[in-house]
């Protein structure tokens, strides 16, 4: 079940798993002329949107079936197996009659198990293989709901794809990477093909390199890269895409790590690794304490009719710790995650000792 190697050989070779084309099909022309571009530039897989699940109406809402003949050249021209990505059951019935070779799910479609379900059962003994783009919020259990929902009808060969949530706020990323999710993801399905898409993670062609880095460090087993011939005129996501030489240089650029080197001495790790391992033994220790001195505090707030939420100090606390933590080197976001953590603990804690 899920198996990867086998059911996936290039990954056999040791090498990342490459998805490569444009992030909408928009002319024949357009299509081959990127192909072409692609081929012998060790891509494994070409990628084509034909239907595109755009978030405002009004935007280029993809080419439709008039596509999937240009795709079917492409497979002729380059022998690349082509991917596009299905929403319904009529795009399913489409590229499964165009011969299309690999399905993906959207990210607006995983959220919704109504959809994922009819995709399951159009699906139903057919075993074409199927890549799930994790939801557009961070929620581990959406994700592997439609894995298993997808699983459910016979098909074999499943690959997640990571990329990124939305976010309220601003940020340099399109859509956050939620490393942590995918890492999650792993932790149920430890065998699951992992795919990470840097082009919507960064929503930005600049950082597609230094992304695409960082998930083949956390053991990813791939990369989908949008990349068309004339990115700057593309039809949709025109500023994440790259060309196809750009591509290539990203690809040779990027170090495919392993976990234990064979032939390197771990001596020296394995002290830094035991030194960390004390260091976070005294972190509980002083959580710990914390937390019983939180206790006589709230014994205090009760003894004098003291509300639990004091937010003046708090707000005065995590100033402090912002100030003192870029002393060391770490990041205001860090320091406010890990004080916010220990703040609802805390507050927790004095909430079951005064109202329990
Ligand atoms: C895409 O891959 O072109 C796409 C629409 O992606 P997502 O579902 O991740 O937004
Ligand atoms: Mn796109």
């Amino acid at each position: 079940m899920l198996s990867k190697l086998k059911a996936w050989p290039s990954l056999q070779e040791k090498k990342p798993m490459i998805i490569a084309g444009p992030c909408s099909a928009e002319t024949e022309e357009q299509v081959l002329l990127t192909a072409h571009g692609l081929k012998n530039k060790n891509i494994n897989i070409f990628r084509a949107g034909i239907w595109k699940p755009r978030t405002r109406p009004g935007s280029f809402e993809g080419v439709g079936s008039i596509g999937l003949p240009w795709l079917k050249r492409v497979k002729q021209e380059t022998g690349l197996p082509i991917a596009i990505e299905v929403a319904n059951i009529k795009h399913v019935y489409e590229a499964l009659r165009a011969g299309i070779d690999i399905l993906w799910i959207g990210a607006r479609t995983t959220v919704n198990p109504f959809a994922i379900q009819e995709i399951a059962d159009a699906l139903q003994g057919v075993d074409i293989p199927i890549l799930i783009k994790n939801p557009v919020n961070p929620d581990v259990s959406l994700w592997l709901g439609a894995i298993e929902r997808i699983e459910k009808s016979g098909v074999s060969r499943i690959g997640a794809i990571h990329r990124g949530v939305s976010q309220f706020e601003k940020s340099v990323y399109r859509n956050n990477p939620e490393w942590q999710m995918a890492l999650d993801l792993k932790k149920y399905l430890p065998d699951i093909l992992l795919i990470n898409d840097p082009s919507h993670i960064s929503g930005n062609r600049e950082l597609i390199s230094k992304i695409s880095q960082q998930a083949l460090d956390m053991k990813f087993d791939g990369l989908m890269i949008e990349t068309h011939i004339n990115p700057d005129n593309a039809w949709s996501d025109a500023a994440q895409q790259i060309t196809p030489e750009q591509l290539d240089i990203i690809l040779n650029r990027l170090i495919v790590k392993t976990e234990q080197p064979e032939g390197i001495e771990l001596k020296n790790i394995e002290e830094l690794r035991k030194s960390i391992g004390y260091i976070d033994e005294q972190l509980i220790d002083l959580l710990g304490y914390r937390m019983k001195i939180v206790e006589d505090i709230a014994l205090f707030k009760e003894r004098n009719n003291m509300t639990i939420l004091q937010e003046n100090r708090w707000n005065e606390l995590v100033k402090n710790h912002i100030e003192n933590g870029a002393k060391k080197g770490l990041t205001t976001d860090f320091i406010t995650k890990v004080f916010n953590a220990v703040h609802q603990e805390s507050i927790e804690r004095q909430n079951n000792l005064i109202n329990k």
